[in-house]
């Protein structure tokens, strides 16, 4: 690592000598930096968190992608965390794992499904990342004696990281628009640095460059029956006390935001009625791209920033296409209809597996099918008979990632059912270990199989952590093994399968334990095949049971949730679900859609010859 580069981000300070900070604008521009080429859309919350901030900027940002502009989003996390890596789900929602392995918060999922793009650590800031490059720098003397203040050096910090993100679009080129969603609401305490730097970043960057955009809330009590309007004139107080005016006005609210409402907010807040825009509740996340462009919300974006010059319609009109076709099948009847169980630790919250009922959702769509999820809390099974009727009426079984003890012991229950009565089963990161664990224990009748993590002492640890491993690997520091690797997939198998024969996909990682290679032979001859492997070393990525076997029966060490998207949903849930219909509907599988996904009895032999 470079002297002067921090290891928790991309090293921004380092690019510009210490003389320039001795002004009172320490605003550091990145060579080659040209103003005005990169603009800005900020969203500020107002009135509440929790309104689809993340939701209203990245269908935001798709309708100006959809146009031909090159579009990277940037979410403002307040908190002093350096990353989300330790926050807990139940409290946060899922931690989502980047390509690069950044652990963020489930909105940069949300930003790369929308988006249909992979997004980096650059893509993610956290007040904690900023303190501490500063800290580190001051450390080593790199404020040549100067105070270090939040003004000029945190805020000049911010605009830094910005303008570095501008500069990263393909070819070198920078960015057209970049998206910037500032955590927590107008008036938090610990996201004002924030909006200072946005303030500071509109005035510099000059005229056309920067558009805020204000989202707020309508609330309607319902002892009154209409909507009012103060607690958003407030919150849009709060933001014009800090310095920022803005330029658009995005009113969430149960119902269409009346006339009424939207002249008295207008008024008080100095924009035009044109762009006060109501983004009401609607029946599903996907329509409101639409909607946006219906309201004309993405041509007040391209006239605030002179954007139009820029517009590919060619592109957009593709593009619109491929979106509508989408949007018709999400509206088309669902003619079929599965239970899927996922039976996890965190049952009680959808957030904290917000990426999974995603997947589940596209491949819904795609099948027409009604998806309907039924949550099993794994601490409440740690029977065979509970977990079997936990499973009663169930078409499909997911066993999501996990850390610690609790409920593994009902998760090994519910595999070993789902294997025994040909549930077509998924197992995730740490469902894949259990369904190994299981295997070990039932199969091959090693009854005090388990993994180190939950038994340091068992005589069959068949899941364990590899140190060794994970040197060869390269990786150092930190145990997990974060972020996107290749997965040599084995020819012949369901995983080559699904994956339409492909040598080798890129699947997201977020694990410390792995199936001891020593065991591998063993369990490979009971009959069960690891169809996935590093591409290098031995570790296995995929398990699977042949056909002749169990009709689906699959696991990935990787997380497959994190990389479905709407427009190209996961081959692994994709042969989940499309096992489930079928087992219900056995005509499915002559049909298009299940010829592509229901494996049939063709040759498959790979899969079990490898032992
Ligand atoms: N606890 C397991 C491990 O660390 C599984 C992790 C996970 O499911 N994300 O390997």
């Amino acid at each position: 690592m470079p002297p002067n580069e921090s290891q928790h981000g991309p090293g921004f300070l380092s690019q510009f000598s210490a003389s320039e900070d001795t002004g009172e604008h320490f605003s550091p521009v990145p060579d080659g930096y040209q103003r005005g080429r990169t603009k800005f859309v900020v969203v500020v919350g107002t009135v509440m968190s929790g309104l689809g901030k993340g939701i209203f900027s990245s269908s935001l940002a798709k309708l100006l992608k959809d146009k031909g502009l090159t579009v990277s989003p940037v979410k403002l996390e307040g908190y002093l965390n350096i990353d989300s890596g330790t926050l807990n789900p139940y409290r946060h929602g899922e931690v989502f794992v980047l390509d690069d392995g950044l652990e963020t918060d489930m909105d940069l999922g949300t930003y790369e499904r929308i988006l249909n793009q992979n997004l980096s650590r650059s893509n993610f800031m956290t007040a904690g990342q900023i303190y501490t490059e500063i800290l580190e720098r001051e450390r080593r003397g790199g404020y040549l004696g100067r105070d270090v203040q939040m003004i000029p050096h945190v805020t000049g910090a911010v605009k830094s990281k910005l303008r570095q993100l501008a500069m990263t679009g393909p070819k070198g080129k920078q960015i057209d628009v970049v998206f910037v969603e500032v955590g927590g609401t107008a008036g938090d305490y610990e996201n004002g640095f924030y909006i200072e730097a946005l303030r500071e970043l509109a005035f510099e960057e000059g005229d056309d460059s920067t558009c805020f955009v204000a989202l707020t809330y309508i609330i309607e009590p319902a002892i009154l029956g209409e909507q009012k309007s103060k607690a958003a004139q407030l919150g849009m107080k709060r933001l014009m006390e800090a310095g920022v005016q803005p330029h658009i006005i995005a009113c969430r609210a149960k119902n269409a935001v009346t006339t009424k409402v939207a002249q008295k907010i207008s008024m008080f807040s100095n924009v035009p009625m044109r762009r006060v825009f109501s983004m009401h509740d609607r029946e599903s996340i996907y329509v409101i791209p639409d909607a946006m462009r219906a309201e004309g919300l993405d041509r007040e974006i391209l006239s605030i920033l002179r954007l139009h010059d820029r517009v590919d319609t060619v592109a957009e009109d593709r593009a619109r296409g491929v979106w509508s076709g989408f949007a018709s099948r999400l509206a088309a009847t669902r003619d079929h209809k599965v239970t899927l169980g996922i039976s996890g630790k965190y049952a009680a919250l959808r957030d904290a597996y917000a990426s999974i009922d995603k997947a589940v959702e596209h491949c819904g769509i795609e099948f027409g099918a009604e998806v309907n999820i039924r949550w099993l809390d794994s601490g409440d099974v740690e029977s065979l008979a509970r977990a079997s009727s936990a499973l009663d009426g169930i078409d499909a079984l997911i066993v999501p990632g996990g850390f610690g003890s609790r409920g593994v012991e009902g998760k090994i229950q519910c595999v070993e059912l789902a294997r025994t009565k040909r549930i077509p089963f998924l197992g995730i990161c740490l469902g894949f270990q259990v369904a190994v664990i299981e295997f070990a224990r039932n199969v091959l009748g090693w009854k005090d199989a388990h993994s180190t993590e939950f038994n340091p002492n068992s005589g069959h640890a068949v899941i364990s952590e590899l140190p060794d491993q994970k040197r060869l690997e390269g990786i150092v520091g930190g145990t997990m093994r974060l972020g996107a690797q290749d997965v040599a997939i084995l020819p012949g198998t369901l995983a080559s399968f699904l994956h339409s024969g492909a040598s080798l996909v890129r699947e997201r990682f977020r694990h410390r334990y792995e199936v001891d290679p020593a065991f591998v032979t063993a369990l490979e001859t009971g009959g069960l095949a690891f169809s996935g492997r590093h591409s290098q070393h031995p570790i296995m990525q995929v398990l699977e049971l042949p056909l002749s076997a169990h009709p689906y029966f699959i696991g990935a060490q990787f997380h497959p949730e994190l990389t479905s998207r709407p427009l190209a949903p996961q081959p692994l849930f994709m042969g989940l679900i499309a096992a489930a219909i079928a087992q219900r509907e056995p005509s499915f599988a002559q049909t298009a859609l299940g010829r592509r996904w229901v494996r049939s009895a063709a040759p498959t032999s790979a899969a079990t010859s490898r032992a």
